[in-house]
């Protein structure tokens, strides 16, 4: 288990020791461009907690990376936090199979892969509030779902991208850390700064990106 945006959000005591793997938990920074991947140390992967990409209108703290970002594109394909981790998954020929989040990023998902089992737990009902289900319930349709997303592992195909691979990062204009909303529509379209990795592959623009 990844837990990627703390290092705190998973009690490793609550790990379950059972099983043929049994569970283990990585946690810290920085993630390499590998996202520990390697060596098919996971038969699928499943998002708890995932949020939609950056500029996504209805999404809860929808963001790419950070809020300074105001889109990502993999050959020229706009891809958030589960679109990379889903392509560089699949340069390992992991699938990924499951996410539980916003309604906005079960949305993501299925665009990225139909077939996925999705649970969302909560959605946006304002401008900055959300509605969400109780924990016990969210908990209870999580499991079950995770439980039906494995027992079909086999119906999931990987994301095989042929390289070359461009990874193109848009950022806004303003200083990085500027939150999105404080941006007009037009600022956004004048000016935003973009940065471009490549690689022959999807790992190979990855590690330009965050480093071997
Ligand atoms: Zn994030």
């Amino acid at each position: 288990m990844l837990d990627e945006v703390t290092g705190f959000a998973v009690d490793v005591c609550r790990l379950d020791p059972r099983g043929r793997r049994k569970a283990k938990l990585i946690q810290g920074k920085p993630t390499p461009a590998n996202y520990y991947l390697e060596d098919r140390r996971y038969d699928g992967v499943i998002f708890i907690g995932q949020h939609a990409m950056a500029g996504t209108k209805d999404g809860i703290l929808s963001h790419s990376q950070s809020f300074s970002v105001q889109g990502i594109y993999l050959n020229g394909k706009p891809v958030g936090e589960m679109g990379q981790m889903a392509a560089i998954a699949g340069y390992f020929g992991i699938p990924v199979i499951m996410l539980s989040g916003d309604e906005a990023a079960c949305r993501e998902m299925l665009a990225m892969q139909p077939k996925a089992e999705t649970v969302a737990v909560k959605r946006l009902a304002g401008k900055a509030s959300s509605l969400s289900l109780s924990h016990p319930e969210a908990c209870a349709r999580i499991r079950a779902a995770a439980r039906r997303a494995v027992e079909r592992i086999r119906d999931f195909s990987a994301w095989k991208i042929d390289g070359p691979v461009e990874l193109k990062f848009e950022y806004y204009p303003e200083a990085p850390g500027t939150p999105a909303p404080a941006l007009t529509r037009d600022d956004r379209s004048v000016a935003a700064k973009t940065v471009i990795y490549r690689g022959r592959t999807v790992l190979e623009a990855y590690e330009a990106w965050l480093g071997k």
